[in-house]
C-alpha cells in the first residue's frame, strides 16, 4: 500500500513547456540550484501556475490530494515559512488567502486546509487542499487528531505542571 506523504511533491517526467515562464523571472543561480521549487520560480522546471505577486507564487501539487490541491512558495529560497520577512509572510498567505477563495467559489469544498512542513523539500510551501469530508487529507487529519490524544509519552505534556512550564518559557513581554 503507498504510504500517505505529505510533501511529495514533484515527479521526475514532468514534460510541460516552458512557454509560460516570463522575460523577467528571476536566474540568480545559487546554492538552491536544485531545489525544484527555485527552478520552478526561474522557471527551469515545468509548474501549473495558479497565481503570482512579487513575492510568491501559487502552482498545482503534481501529487493532489484533492483536485485542485495547490502549494503557495515564497519566490526566495528560505527553509522554513518562520524565517521569511514580514513582506514574505504577508504575500504568501495573501496569495493562500486568494486562492482559496476562489477554490471555495469554484470548487466547493467544505473548507481549504492550510499547512505548512516542508521536510522533505526545505523551501517554505504552503500546502492549500480543497477539503471534503471523508476524503484521503481530512481521514489523515482525524486519525492523527484522534492519535494525539493516546501515546504515553504526550500524555505527560499535558499534565498542569508541563502545561505551566512550556507556557512560561513561550510567553513573550508586552
Ligand atoms: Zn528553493
Amino acid at each position: 500500500m503507498a504510504k500517505v506523504e505529505p510533501g511529495n511533491i514533484m515527479n521526475e517526467d514532468q514534460d510541460e513547456s516552458l512557454e509560460d515562464c516570463p522575460s523577467d523571472c528571476p536566474k540568480d543561480g545559487r546554492e538552491e540550484d536544485s531545489c525544484i521549487f527555485c527552478k520552478i520560480v526561474q522557471c527551469s522546471a515545468p509548474s501549473h501556475k495558479i497565481y503570482e505577486d512579487d513575492l510568491s507564487l501559487c502552482i498545482l501539487d503534481v501529487n493532489p490530494f484533492t483536485r485542485g490541491h495547490c502549494l503557495v512558495v515564497p519566490k526566495r529560497h528560505v527553509p522554513w515559512w518562520h524565517e521569511l520577512s514580514d513582506e514574505e509572510n504577508a504575500s504568501l498567505f495573501r496569495v493562500a488567502k486568494i486562492v482559496s477563495e476562489r477554490m471555495m467559489q469554484e470548487l466547493s469544498p467544505d473548507f481549504v486546509c492550510m499547512y505548512a512542513r516542508g521536510r522533505r523539500i526545505a523551501h517554505t510551501h504552503i500546502f492549500l487542499v480543497p477539503t471534503y469530508r471523508g476524503d484521503v487529507l481530512d481521514r489523515f487529519f482525524n486519525a492523527l487528531e484522534l492519535f494525539q490524544e493516546s501515546p504515553p509519552e504526550l500524555a505527560a505534556l499535558r499534565e498542569e505542571k508541563a502545561m505551566e512550564d512550556v507556557a512560561g518559557l513561550l510567553r513573550m513581554e508586552k
